[in-house]
């Protein structure tokens, strides 16, 4: 945990989320300013800053767990079959938290 991350004050449930899973290394919440009618956000338990910072074992890991998420996630909500994933890898492409996730998009 990086006590200064607000991502990881969230897993540690020292800042209130809107929890929609929960496994051993992810953790899926609703975003506090929803882009979509269903907008959740995708994050490894571990305090990884992004994609650029991942080792090669962490790549091969979080690529099938984010993306068998993602396929959970569609079928258990309702109105989640068509989505978008998105992901801001970096300042200036978008990223303001810096702890990896990924925006799960829905319901359009
Ligand atoms: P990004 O710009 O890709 O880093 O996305 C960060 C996302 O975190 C934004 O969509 C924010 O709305 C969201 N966010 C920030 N604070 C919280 C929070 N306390 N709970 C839920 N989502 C948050």
């Amino acid at each position: 945990m990086n006590t200064t991350c607000l991502f990881c004050k969230i897993i540690a449930k020292e800042i209130p989320s809107t929890i929609i899973a929960e496994t051993d290394s992810l953790l899926v919440f609703k975003d506090i300013n929803p882009q979509a009618p269903i907008h959740y956000l995708i994050i490894p338990k571990e305090h990884i800053v992004n994609i650029a910072t991942t080792t090669h074992e962490q790549r091969q890991e979080y690529s099938s767990l984010f993306i068998e998420m993602a396929y959970h996630l569609s079928q258990k909500i309702s109105g989640a079959q068509n989505f978008k994933l998105k992901i801001n890898n970096g300042k200036s492409a978008g990223q303001e938290v810096m702890h990896m996730h990924w925006h799960f998009l829905a319901g359009y």
